[in-house]
């Protein structure tokens, strides 16, 4: 169970305007927005606002599968490795969006 405080969930939420801040992807029934901290709790990150971000479950499991998979290559939990991860399913969900048809 988390510790994240409620009202702290509802601010961040709030502040992506209730979307994913990766794939841009409204919160719904079928789509839930979690809470995902930057710098991971595991490593110290803390339940503050500015390491918080509204991410969809999809897109957050996607980041920490990236971020686990550059520690299995043994990568250093450092921030430009939290960054990296974010960008790269940033990136990944902008292209497979260009080929998605209306
Ligand atoms: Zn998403
Ligand atoms: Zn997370």
């Amino acid at each position: 169970m988390s510790k994240l405080k409620h009202q702290i969930r509802i601010k961040i939420r709030q502040r992506a305007k209730n979307r994913c801040e990766i794939c841009g992807r409204h919160g719904t029934k079928h789509n839930i927005l979690t809470t995902h901290h930057i710098k991971p709790r595991a490593f110290g990150g803390e339940n503050k606002e500015d390491n918080l971000m509204c991410v969809c479950e999809e897109c957050h499991r996607e980041i920490h599968n990236y971020i686990n998979t550059q520690l299995h290559k043994h990568r250093k939990p450092d921030m430009s490795l939290f960054k990296e991860a974010i960008n790269y399913v940033k990136i990944k969900k902008n292209e497979f969006s260009k080929w998605k048809v209306d």
